[in-house]
């Protein structure tokens, strides 16, 4: 009888819904908000958005963010700053994934992906530098082999897009005014906005009000 009443149990829990995935085959879909890997992104005319202001490197709790900024060769410029990252670096090894540095950053340049799938074998793999961060001309992450990615983990990275300043004028009220962004354009309007055109008298940006 106890025989029967084992296997019934075995068999039971055939038909039940798994709870585990087969990691790292199959990865579970990550929260909006997960902090993963860092990238830096670019506006859609290929600028970098970094204005190498240290504002990152100087709010980081694990202290392992390392910038240095440079001017902007008048001729060539890096970003639509005066300045840029001339030198940007993340010690992975250190890193908290506080997202601190996300939410000091005043360009959104810095943005986390969703990835937090990798490991190293040697200390120069963990300590990213913008030739790992820097975003590629699709807008998206340049994916390392030591990096265990799924899908669209890199997608919609840049979930905090700026905002054009109005400089304080009426004409904008009820505008979407969001930077574009490489790869992925002008993001749609969020709840309560208008679209391009839509708000009620709107003269447009280079029009209207003085
Ligand atoms: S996520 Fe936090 S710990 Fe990591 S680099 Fe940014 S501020 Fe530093
Ligand atoms: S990533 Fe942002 S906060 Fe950090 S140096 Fe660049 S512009 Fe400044």
């Amino acid at each position: 009888m106890g025989l029967v009443q084992g296997f019934g149990v075995t068999l039971k829990q055939m038909f039940r819904r798994r709870v585990t995935t087969e990691y790292p085959r199959e990865k579970r879909p990550k929260p909006v908000r997960l902090h993963g890997r860092h990238v830096l992104n670019r506006y859609e005319d290929g600028m970098e958005k970094c204005i190498g202001c240290e504002l990152c490197a100087g709010v980081c709790p694990a202290r392992c963010i390392y910038v240095r900024g440079a001017d902007n060769p008048p001729d060539a410029p890096v970003s639509p700053g005066e300045r840029y990252g001339f030198v940007y670096e993340i010690n992975y090894l250190r890193c908290i994934h506080c997202d601190l540095c996300v939410e000091a950053c005043p360009t959104e340049a810095i943005t986390e992906t969703k990835l937090f799938d990798f490991s190293f074998t040697n200390r120069d793999d963990a300590i990213y530098t913008k030739r790992e961060l820097l975003v590629d001309d699709e807008g998206r992450a340049r994916r390392q082999p030591w990096e265990l990615w799924h899908g669209e983990e890199d997608r919609h990275t840049s979930a905090w897009v700026r905002a054009t300043a109005s400089s304080g004028r009426a004409d904008y009220e009820g505008r979407v005014g969001w930077s574009g962004e490489l790869g992925f354009g002008v993001r749609a309007p969020e709840r309560g906005q208008a679209a391009e055109g839509e708000a009620a008298g709107d003269p447009g940006p280079g029009e209207g009000g003085a």
